[in-house]
């Protein structure tokens, strides 16, 4: 059987920023991969196949903690979830890495500082393309160098809302977002600015997601090789060792094998490949001696909010603004609230099912040309009860309980209000079916914490460098590691660590 250096499983954001960063080592690499290559295909930017048909929706079914089955909003391509993020790369805030107090809890200080994670995060907005300004947020961590990329216009009428904002007593800041654009040069521009970004696959492969930014330049190395269309079920071992991994490709049996095995399937599936990999050695799944594989599961309490004004909106890329003025609380809250940035462009499609009956005759369409789309995002704790189970079948089960609530009911409340006293809307109303939110168990998109980091094998999964404490060839540098899941956006924090362990890995191999 052919035998690999490293086998890394999954291709998205940490699995692909990992196989870029180990490909000029020269070692035999395997990226494994159970989805293929998304087609490019016009379906990409149609909002009808996109939302509607879920053409890219994943060809499987999880249960809740009652037995009933739902669709997961996640997606199984080459890329990963990227190939359909709103690309928003955000760091988190210094104080992210320490204890915070919140409504319902404590969020956990993590076992690094920022200033560990810092030359990451910098490396990271450079391969990812991020285009942000800094010294704009006025919650931002420390960062000396600039961003690599000059922040992206808002079109008129966000340049509008921006001012108006402004004005209100607010510091909107301009959102930092990974995409191959050259606004001087718009004739040497990958991207054309469509309003299609956000929740859609990029057509023009203009968005830094991490196919194109990541796998494509990693299978230039001879070192390097994909197979897509291959799921792993479960690892092997001996002792402390993972010696083979399990799988299935069109539906018949494989194994591979390799000295160094790296689960990057998302934070849902690692740990359930942990789970369903359990044998005499490791009884309760492996890297599990600390009871902690698939607990403590977050996904942000998360609501996309349309807001419709009586002028139109004719902004083709919206994703250009954020605010975090409540991002630590408010003048009548103590404890912190969140995260506000701009969505992509509200498409009909988007408010079929949720719209209220405004004026009646107002068309969908009329509607979304006057619509705004926003998405404010609050820290939800972790609770060892919201997790990730395996039922006897082999299904996923996922258990959630949504928690500090209040956070994100005032930060809504805050949303209104800045709208109002800039009077951009005359309707606001929550919009479900971004992010499959119609069955709110469904909307796994900013899934960690399954499997945390820490110091402590009692209480971690994960050591600093991401290797299981339990096993000695087993790293995992998906979303999994996170103790706390913070306010934004997890996808550059996901990126920027997973350098940091192909930088340890570099030295280990
Ligand atoms: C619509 C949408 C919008 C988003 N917008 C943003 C945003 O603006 N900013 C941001 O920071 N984040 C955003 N996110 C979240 C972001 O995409 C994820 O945080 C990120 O992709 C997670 O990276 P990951 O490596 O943990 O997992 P993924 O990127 O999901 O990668 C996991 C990979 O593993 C593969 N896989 C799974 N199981 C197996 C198996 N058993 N065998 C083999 N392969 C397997 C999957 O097919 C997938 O390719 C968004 C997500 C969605 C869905």
């Amino acid at each position: 059987m052919e035998k690999f250096d490293v086998i890394i499983i999954g291709s998205g954001a940490g699995g692909g920023t990992l196989a870029h960063t180990l490909a000029e080592t020269g070692k035999k690499i395997l990226i494994v991969e159970r989805g293929d290559f998304l087609p490019r295909e016009k379906e990409n930017w149609e909002p009808h196949s996109v939302f509607i048909e879920g053409r890219y929706n994943p060809g499987e079914e999880w249960l809740d903690k009652n037995g009933k089955s739902f669709t997961p909003g996640t997606h199984y391509f080459v890329g990963g979830n990227t190939k359909f993020y709103g690309a928003a790369l955000i760091r988190l805030r210094k104080e992210d890495f320490e204890e915070l107090k919140h409504y319902d809890g404590v969020s956990p200080k993590w076992p690094l500082t920022y200033e560990d994670f810092q030359p990451y995060y910098l490396k990271a907005e450079e391969l990812y393309s991020v285009h942000g300004l800094r010294g704009e947020d006025p919650t931002e961590p420390p960062e000396n160098s600039p961003y690599f990329n000059p922040p992206l216009s808002h079109e008129p009428r966000i340049q509008e809302i921006f001012d108006q904002i402004k004005e209100s007593g607010h510091k909107p800041f301009p959102l930092p977002v990974g995409i191959r654009l050259n606004e001087k040069n718009r004739e040497k521009s990958q991207c054309v600015r469509c309003d299609t970004c956000d929740g859609f696959p990029c057509l023009v492969d203009a968005k830094a997601d991490a196919h194109t930014t990541c796998i494509r330049r990693a299978l230039e190395h001879e070192n390097v090789t994909l197979k897509t269309g291959v799921k792993i079920n479960r690892l092997l071992t001996s002792g402390r060792k993972v010696t083979a991994i399990e799988g299935e490709e069109s539906g018949k049996p494989i194994t591979l094998e390799g000295d160094l095995i790296v689960l990057s399937c998302g934070a849902i599936n690692s740990s359930a490949v942990l789970l369903k990999s359990k044998n005499d050695e490791h009884p309760n799944g492996l890297a599990n001696s600390s009871g902690l594989v698939g607990r403590n599961y977050m996904c942000h309490n998360n609501s996309a909010i349309v807001a419709i004004s009586t002028k139109k909106n004719p902004t083709h890329f919206q994703k250009t603004l954020a605010v975090n003025d409540y991002y630590f609380g408010a003048d009548d809250s103590e404890y912190p609230l969140g995260h506000i940035q701009l969505l992509g462009k509200v498409k009909k499609e988007m408010l079929e099912g949720d719209a209220p009956a405004l004026t009646p005759g107002i068309a969908l369409e009329e509607m979304a040309d006057h619509a705004i789309g926003w998405w404010i995002t609050s820290e939800d704790l972790p609770d060892t009860e919201n997790r990730v189970e395996i039922s006897p079948e082999g299904q996923i089960i996922l258990h959630y309980t949504q928690n500090n609530m209040e956070a994100h009911e005032r930060l809504l409340k805050k949303l209104k209000k800045m709208l109002e006293s800039c009077g951009t809307h005359t309707h606001i109303f929550p919009s479900s079916i971004y992010l499959s939110k119609k069955i709110p168990l469904a909307a796994v998109a900013h899934q960690v914490g399954t499997c945390r980091f820490g110091t402590d094998p009692s209480s971690s999964v994960l050591d600093t460098n991401c290797k299981a404490h339990d096993l000695d060839n087993l790293y995992i540098v998906d979303g999994s590691f996170f103790p706390s899941i913070s306010g934004v956006n997890p996808g550059l924090t996901i990126i920027a660590n997973a350098i940091r362990v192909g930088e340890h890995l570099k030295k280990v191999l």
